[in-house]
């Protein structure tokens, strides 16, 4: 009885879900048997959810086998450019869902399932995230994965397998506290290690000079061990690779025993080696220099370089490649942010040291192979490593580096004749305080390509922190705005809207997005229109299920869901939200309530442990929620939400619910975000910034399509050049006063009325990102917000156009643009025969 109605909606056959012919639907029951119980080794009555999960893994994954194989063969054969993808993050989230989305195998499981009187969302429901990232730069290392199979490029993703991924964010009576995320604890059906490419990687020693070179001797060894998942291109048989490295001691580790004693320790040591690979950093968009982090950039670098070469030299078509004449032309490096910049002096090593190459030779091969993508201009996240650790850890590659930075500096001589100015500027080696190897500079000189994330980005780059690097290589300086796969963020995550587009689109519209466009026709079809509300409500209804079940809060899904997902930081203003929930308590508090649209406010993210702010904003926005939610004068119509432990999976179930989605940093500040698109494909409309790829969403959509608000991006240096000080606006804001003030004095914090004072002085005598200034032009926003609201067609309608001018947003486009323009390879639309399966 129970799973009548829902089921029955569930199984209405989707039609681009992929067909559910009878004998697949019997082979999957089949096979998901079989691995119940020779996988599993259980039966039915002995079974948990988890091993349902696992056993479905197993059958999803059989399919994946042999076109992961074929895929690889013909790579092979073909010998075409590669392209490596080295990245400290992939923040990848669930695979189950995914890959059957992309195998076109949803239907037959979904049926299978139904037949074996399972319920398959509860069995996905039981898969853990992947959380092998902080935030969007390892959520778009992730995106791209997906866009790099689905176009058939030649590509791998080169990362870390850390033990634990991003820790879980659990409030407890506000507070964030973290507890480590034990991802592996019930073992990963999508991996497969490879102990027969473990590589070695070398710390610390010194350099001795040679007769011919430099040598690196009296090194520690760690090894690194491959583990191998599976990336399936949507509907075109072609599987790529992403390759983790896990750190293993060597059976040599510490071996001078004497005694039992020391042999314990010995063994017990081995620890030391391979604690590399044991936790993510939690940072997002900040730098701390801690040796750990350092080891993990270079194990990261070394491994896979390693890898990259041997791939080079052993080809079918000539089995040895003795020389790298065209090692460039072979392969393309892009590295995600600096973190893994050592491959520029790690390579030289390589070329130079080991392979005996001349360095000018060397240094063209690098220059060419290798590109880079800055995500951050917020001087707290650029990397500048102590020069003090790198000679302690890296000695061989700080020689490398200064010798880089020396025919650098010779070449910006010969260029500026006389300015030693610009000659300090540009050296990458810091002299401030302590010196530092200032890590975007090495990258822009080792690579042939620097890219922004976002128009905007991009030219800020340009004139801001590397202005003297864009006028010696002006044509290394690149755009390459952001996108996300629409595959996980909207076949996957909000079936409903991808039925429904497919009523009116071209078939193959998940791949050409720009086809989204074909909907503005429908701008002023009220039942299609009707039809988009009805989905909105049915995904607000969704997620207030979820939220009901694992979190025990019931929120109405008639107001509107006011949404604001993404890290805890200053710069993206989750205190500006807050003063806007203030302002809008203290309104219905005055009983000005007429035309006030009842709203639902969620915001969620983490904070970095380490970061005291961000903490605190966490622990203010439920304090916010414990205040107005037991407000029995104001609750029916304001609710605020902390979501907690957000996270991809999380971000599925909340990006297809939202009415609005905030995304409110301070121009300039944000590169470009990737979450702003999803809400936009998922039907969400946007109160932003001009900032980051905000400004390219609103051109897509026209002006009147997006809620702007706030100063530009020259307006934010006008004020801050003339001297910029908030606390004039609090003086003469009374509203904004009032919500301040509120936050000062304990009305939020009645246990500790001095609990926010750090917020509030931050505020009022600091204000770093501009929040008072913009405060009165984001109120008069949510005010325009709340009134197109009263009018559902007009909401649905712009909603509508929001959705059908998002294709530019798409990771494939974005992914074309890096291949055409930075990696020189053709994206193939490579289209494998589908593998004889037989997986009954
Ligand atoms: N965290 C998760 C789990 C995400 O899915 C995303 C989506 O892009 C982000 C962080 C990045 O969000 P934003 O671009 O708003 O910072």
């Amino acid at each position: 009885a129970k799973k009548s109605a829902h089921d029955h909606e569930r199984r209405k056959q989707i039609s681009i879900r992929g067909i559910a012919p009878v004998e697949n639907v019997c082979n999957i029951k089949n096979s998901f048997n079989r691995h119940l119980h020779y996988t599993l080794v259980k039966d039915r009555d002995g079974a948990t959810s988890w091993d349902y999960y696992e056993a479905l893994a197993h059958v999803v994954r059989d399919h994946l086998v042999g076109r992961w194989i074929r895929t690889h063969q013909h790579y092979f054969r073909e010998d075409p450019k590669r392209v490596y993808y080295l990245s400290m993050e992939f923040y990848m989230g669930r695979t189950l869902n995914n890959t059957m989305v992309n195998l076109g195998l949803e239907n037959a499981c979904d049926e299978a399932m139904y037949q074996l009187g399972l319920d398959i969302e509860q069995l996905e429901e039981e898969e853990g995230d992947a959380g092998l990232g902080n935030g969007g730069l390892g959520r778009l290392a992730a995106c791209f994965m997906d866009s790099l199979s689905t176009l058939g490029i030649a590509a791998y993703g080169y990362g870390i397998r850390y033990d634990y991924g991003i820790f879980e964010q659990k409030i407890s009576n506000g507070w964030q506290t973290e507890e480590p995320d034990e991802w592996l604890k019930f073992g990963n059906p999508w991996e497969r290690a490879r102990p027969e490419y473990v590589l070695p990687v070398k710390f610390y020693g010194r350099v001795q000079p040679t007769g011919k070179g430099s040598k690196w001797v009296d090194t520690q060894l760690v090894y690194a061990m491959a583990y191998d998942t599976p990336i399936p291109g949507y509907n075109n048989n072609t599987v790529n690779t992403m390759r983790l490295w896990s750190a293993k001691a060597p059976n040599s580790f510490n071996l001078q025993f004497f005694n039992s004693g020391e042999y314990m320790q010995a063994v017990c040591d081995r620890n030391l080696a391979e604690n590399i690979s044991k936790v993510l950093y939690p940072n997002d968009n900040m730098f701390e220099g801690r040796e750990l982090r350092l080891k993990q950039e270079y194990f990261l670098v070394s491994a896979s370089l390693q890898d990259i070469i041997r791939r080079y030299k052993h080809t079918k078509a000539r089995r040895e490649r003795d020389n790298f004449e065209c090692f460039a032309d072979k392969a393309a490096i892009q590295l995600n942010d600096t973190h893994p910049s050592l491959v520029i002096p790690e390579l030289m090593r390589l070329l130079v040291d080991e392979e005996g190459l001349a360095w000018n030779k060397a240094w063209d091969i690098v220059v060419r192979t290798c590109a880079y993508t800055n995500h951050t201009l917020l001087p707290e996240a650029l990397e500048r490593w102590s020069v003090a650790l790198i000679e302690k850890l890296l000695p061989r590659h700080l020689q490398i580096i200064f010798s880089i930075n020396h025919f650098f500096l010779e070449q910006v001589e010969l260029r500026w004749p006389g300015d030693m100015e610009r000659v300090r500027r540009m050296s990458m080696v810091e002299e401030d305080d302590e010196k530092r190897i200032n890590m975007a500079f090495l990258s822009i000189v080792g690579t042939h390509a620097t890219n922004g994330v976002a128009r905007i980005h991009s030219e800020l780059l340009k004139t801001s922190v590397f202005r003297d690097f864009y006028e010696m290589f002006p044509e290394r300086f690149q755009n390459k705005t952001n996108g996300i796969t629409p595959r996980r963020w909207l076949l996957m995550c909000n079936p409903g809207l991808s039925e429904l587009l497919s009523t009116k689109l071209d078939s193959d519209w998940a791949t050409n997005l720009d086809k989204l466009q074909q909907l503005q026709k429908y701008g002023n079809d009220e039942k299609f229109l009707h039809d988009l509300m009805i989905i909105k409500l049915y995904n607000k209804t969704k997620l207030a299920t979820y939220l009901k079940a694992t979190c025990n809060i019931v929120v109405n899904v008639s107001t509107m869901f006011d949404i604001q997902v993404k890290r805890i930081h200053e710069y993206k203003r989750q205190l500006l939200n807050c003063l806007h929930i203030i302002t809008m308590y203290n309104r219905l508090k005055r009983n000005e309530t007429a035309g006030f649209v009842p709203r639902t406010v969620m915001i969620g993210g983490k904070a970095a442990p380490g970061y005291h702010i961000a903490k605190l904003i966490i622990k203010l926005v439920n304090n916010i929620a414990n205040v107005v939610n037991n407000d029995p004068q104001t609750n029916e119509r304001l609710q605020v939400v902390f979501l907690e432990n957000y996270r991809v999976s999380l971000a599925e179930k909340v990006v297809p619910a939202a009415d609005l989605s905030e995304q409110i940093s301070t121009a300039g500040t944000e590169a470009s975000g990737t979450g702003n698109m999803k809400f936009m494909l998922n039907g969400a409309m946007t109160i932003g910034t001009l900032d980051g790829a905000n400004v390219e969403m609103r051109e897509e959509v026209g002006e009147d399509n997006f809620f702007l608000f706030g100063m530009t991006v020259d307006e934010v240096e006008k004020i801050k050049k003339e001297g910029y000080y908030s606390k004039m606006y609090y003086d003469q804001n009374a509203e904004l006063k009032e919500a301040l003030d509120q936050i000062n004095d304990g009305t939020f914090s009645p246990e500790d009325t001095g609990l926010f004072r750090d917020l509030f002085n931050s505020l009022v005598f600091d204000d770093r990102f501009c929040l008072l200034k913009d405060y009165q032009s984001y109120i008069e926003c949510q005010q325009r917000v709340n009134d197109l609201y009263l009018q559902p067609l007009q909401w649905a309608r712009k909603c509508l156009l929001n959705i059908a001018a998002s294709g530019k947003f798409s990771s494939d486009r974005t992914i074309v643009e890096y291949a055409r323009d930075i990696w020189g390879v053709d994206p193939s639309g490579l289209k494998l025969p589908a593998p004889h399966e037989n997986p009954g």
